[in-house]
């Protein structure tokens, strides 16, 4: 089995601010899968893309965002999956230590197959806008990356989310620390992210090594946010979880997983 769980439905027509959600687009993304050997996909929207979720947030740039409608993005995935549509219904989470209660107050009322947990910000800097600006500017190679695993980890072990996206984030512009410690994370999976290729490091999430470290189970996303993108390079993050020595892949239904076979 082949699955893309990490894909963004969100549609912005004509360039409107606020972005629209229906199961005619969630069809599109269906149709690219087929063509690319998909057999199911998972949407995994930002939830700071939901006005729903405003006071979770400090950080301006995220407030400014929180302009969609929850229930809409939910009511279209739940549409697509009544259409027969081989569709998941995730979220993906940008974490922050202090949103738990928040947070889980938010989701708790919607059927999750699954929730993809981020770290994109490391105490308000970004780690992925630019090679010198948010952490960049703040810290050196080595301790961004030691504060990135530490946030990393504290989602993992926090139970609120089963996946991590792109779990190596921290190499997006090339920046390595000479030792790469990887830290133990339980309970959750980790996504193996083709949509490194197209960032400046030009690579695979996560690196071989890390997914050596940890063994933890795993998915494989794309990252799209167009329906052109789905399965990209899917033949390379099957390549790369073999040669890690995996054979199954982790299927989501109402947040309890379970192993397919691979391919
Ligand atoms: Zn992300
Ligand atoms: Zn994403």
């Amino acid at each position: 089995m082949i699955i893309d769980y990490h894909m963004h439905l969100r549609d912005r027509p004509g360039g409107e601010a606020r972005g629209r959600y229906g199961a005619d687009r969630a069809e599109e993304y269906v149709e690219q899968a087929r063509a690319s050997g998909v057999d199911e996909i998972g949407f995994t929207d930002h939830v700071f893309h939901f006005r729903q979720s405003l006071a979770l947030w400090e950080i301006e740039w995220m407030r400014e965002r929180c302009t969609d409608d929850l229930d809409e993005y939910v009511a279209a995935v739940e549409e697509a999956k009544g259409r027969g549509l081989p569709v998941k219904l995730g979220l993906e989470v940008d974490y922050f230590p202090g949103i738990e209660r928040g947070l889980a107050e938010l989701l708790a009322p919607y059927p999750w197959d699954y929730l993809l947990g981020s770290v994109h910000w490391i105490d308000g800097h970004a780690v992925d806008s630019a090679p010198d600006r948010g952490i960049w500017a703040e810290a050196a190679v080595e301790e961004v990356w030691c504060r990135y695993f530490a946030a990393l980890t504290e989602l993992a072990s926090s139970g609120h989310v089963d996946v991590l996206a792109h779990p190596d984030l921290a190499k997006i512009f090339g920046f390595r620390p000479e030792a790469i410690d990887y830290p133990p994370l339980d309970g959750v999976a980790l996504e193996i992210s083709t949509n490194g290729r197209y960032k400046p490091v030009g690579e695979l999430y996560p690196d071989p090594a890390f997914l050596e470290a940890v063994k933890a189970p795993i998915t494989l996303a794309s990252d799209a946010h167009v329906p052109a993108n789905v399965g990209r390079d899917f033949g390379q993050a099957v390549e790369l979880a073999r040669a890690a020595g995996y054979e199954t892949v982790t299927v989501f239904e109402g947040r309890r997983a379970r192993q397919e076979p691979l391919g």
